[in-house]
């Protein structure tokens, strides 16, 4: 089979099992087995596939059919413009995260090395791509990557080795139930997308999701609001004077956390709308002492 039947069988079998965006979904299966770019794959539209190519090709078909997402398939995603690695039982980065990644990059300004926190971090995506966005300005921040599941450090240990030496000198990786095992430290930037689905909202996320991604990483107990209780209760100990705190929500979540964060006394409350409108970060400082 040519390069174009097998693009054209494929997504007529991704489309009659329901997979929304089967078209670009094969091109991405086949740009990662032949290591071509968007446009070179036009160009070699009518050349023999390799057979090799042509027997994974359709594994991977068969997989996602299943509705396991093509993101564990191919084993990795893009965010923020970089791939970073992805397995199972590690959430899969989203795209709608990178709200939270460019707004912090763009308001914090400051040229000293900052120590950042990504507490709940999975693939390591957010502290990692905020790390490259601020070495880009020349700036060689000290990041910790915080969660609890062994799965997910793995995932962030794998992640860190991809972007050069100075990630690896500077970004820390520690396994904790929350702030549990980071005593001693004091942040000048907190990131966060802990896990915000009410319970019952669980059961009735897409298969993709459902069936194949951590519960641990999505479930934020009755209310989802759960881990931003903890957080934000637990997090002053931790940051430092006027501290800046990045958190991605649910899109009804808003009311909840601000008032969270302004009972516990923080302030410059701010909303970050996502690019379909939908509430999506919540930012706020720790009051700068006087
Ligand atoms: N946005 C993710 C989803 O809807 C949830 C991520 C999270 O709970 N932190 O699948």
């Amino acid at each position: 089979m040519t390069i174009g039947e097998l693009l054209k069988c494929g997504a007529e079998t991704l489309h009659g099992a329901g997979i929304e965006n089967y078209s670009g979904e094969v091109r991405d299966i086949i740009m990662h087995l032949t290591g071509y770019s968007a446009s070179e794959l036009f160009m070699h539209n009518s050349d023999e596939a390799d057979p090799a190519v042509s027997q994974k090709f359709s594994d991977m078909i068969r997989k996602r059919c299943t509705h396991y997402p093509l993101q564990y398939i191919l084993g990795e995603t893009c965010f923020m413009g970089y791939t970073f690695k992805c397995r199972e039982n590690v959430l899969i980065p989203r795209y709608d995260t990178e709200n939270l990644v460019a707004a912090a990059a763009e308001s914090i300004s400051s040229n000293e090395s900052l120590q950042v926190l990504d507490m709940c971090t999975g693939t390591g995506c957010i502290g990692i791509s905020f790390y490259l966005e601020r070495q880009k300005k020349g700036v060689r921040d000290r990041v910790t990557l915080a969660d609890i599941s062994d799965d997910a450090i793995a995932a962030a240990t794998e992640n860190r080795k991809l972007f050069g030496e100075s990630c690896i000198d500077d970004i820390e990786i520690v396994k904790t139930d929350l702030f549990s095992e980071l005593g001693g430290r004091e942040y000048d930037v907190l990131l966060s997308n802990p896990p915000y689905i009410p319970t019952e909202e669980c059961d009735k996320l897409e298969t993709d999701v459902r069936d194949y991604e951590p519960r641990l990483a999505l479930d934020g107990d009755i209310d989802g609001l759960s881990f931003y209780r903890r957080i934000i209760s637990e997090m002053g100990e931790y940051l430092k004077s006027g501290a800046h705190i990045y958190m991605e929500i649910g899109y009804d979540q808003y009311e909840g956390v601000r008032k969270l964060m302004e009972d516990a006394g923080y302030v410059d409350i701010s909303l970050i709308k996502d690019l379909s409108g939908l509430d999506r970060v919540v930012s706020c400082r720790k009051r700068i002492n006087e």
